[in-house]
């Protein structure tokens, strides 16, 4: 039996695993398919305190990894196929294969983004194409920009933007926005956001960055070009719960619920990062419930064992 197994190695899993390494809790580490997490996906942070001049998101994350290594964080490469917290202590299977008993466990598998599903959204992310207004917005000064999405964070995401932005086009495939009255009021009295109504984007246009979209009008039918250098779906995230569903309690879209700092509704499991975070989805905000989970796990293990 493991005393600690911490699941997932984005800035939430590998913060947890210098934290708890340093206590001398010798965690095992589980990777998952995506080894560093969403930041590996992205080119320029510049907002995670320490870098003074930037730091590249896979840069970023292999520092934490070494850190993290440095301590005597055990790491083993593979997807957690499954997790039985019905008795403790717990029962993890690895790719369907190796199973792994933990005393304490920490779910660090963080949130997915839910994309468009278009062809170059993938190529271009990163080179204007967004799902994070706070991380990318600054990069967009005096530029014109879309945000995908008719719900409260793309409004929120829409607003954010004018900071920086010249215009924002907030596209939307119905003919009136989910948001709240508030965040409608606000952006509907912002004068650099418009609305294109009853349309979706049906392609990122750009080689190497963004230079426009192709909208169309799903009642009329008929499409445009929109040139804009950078694009914002804001259309939701999707958090990776589905290892836990039915044995822990989570809100109504999945997200694990935490009190007590990281504590959740099973004793000896924490959860850190976006997984449980509907808010900030930050990585600096990911690293701090990180350092909170092994802090919490320290002590349930001092009174468990
Ligand atoms: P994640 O980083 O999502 O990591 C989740 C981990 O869980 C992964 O390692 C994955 O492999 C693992 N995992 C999932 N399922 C399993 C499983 N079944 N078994 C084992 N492992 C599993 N934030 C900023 O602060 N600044 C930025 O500039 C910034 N830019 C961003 C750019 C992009 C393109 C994106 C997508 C996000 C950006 N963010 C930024 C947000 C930031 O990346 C996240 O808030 C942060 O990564 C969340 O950390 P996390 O550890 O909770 O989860």
């Amino acid at each position: 039996m493991r005393n600690l197994v911490i699941i997932g190695s984005g800035p939430a899993g590998l913060t947890a695993a210098i934290y708890a390494a340093r206590a001398n809790l010798s965690p095992l580490l589980i990777e998952g398919w995506q080894s560093g997490g969403q930041l590996t996906t992205t080119t320029e942070v510049e907002n995670y305190p320490g870098f003074s001049k930037g730091i590249m998101g896979p840069e970023l994350m292999k520092e934490m990894r070494g850190q993290a290594a440095r301590f005597g964080t055990e790491f083993l490469t593979g997807d957690v196929s499954a997790v039985d917290l019905s008795k403790w202590p717990f029962r993890l299977t690895i790719d369907g294969e190796q199973t792994v008993e933990a005393a304490a466990l920490i779910l660090a598998t963080g949130a997915s983004a839910i994309q468009l599903g278009l062809p170059d959204e993938q190529r271009l992310t990163g080179h204007g194409v967004s799902t994070c207004a706070t991380c990318d917005g600054y990069f967009f000064r005096g530029q014109d920009l879309v945000v995908v999405g008719g719900g409260d964070s793309a409004l929120e995401e829409a607003t954010f933007l004018t900071k920086f932005a010249r215009t924002v086009t907030v596209v939307h495939r119905r003919d009136k926005l989910r948001a709240s009255k508030i965040m409608q009021d606000r952006a509907m009295n912002n004068e650099k956001i418009s609305f294109a109504w009853n349309s979706i984007v049906e392609e990122i246009l750009g080689k190497d960055v963004v230079t426009g979209v192709r909208l169309r009008n799903i009642v009329t039918e008929t499409t445009t070009e929109l040139a804009c250098a950078g694009v914002f779906v804001a259309i939701g995230h999707r958090p990776n719960t589905d290892l836990v569903k039915g044995q822990v309690a989570m809100d109504e879209k999945g997200y694990v619920i935490t009190s007590r700092g990281t504590a959740t509704s099973v004793a000896g499991l924490f959860a850190a990062g976006d997984v449980q975070d509907t808010k900030y989805r930050q990585a600096i905000t990911a690293a701090g419930s990180g350092c909170m989970a092994a802090i919490d796990a320290e002590r349930f293990l001092e009174s468990a064992l």
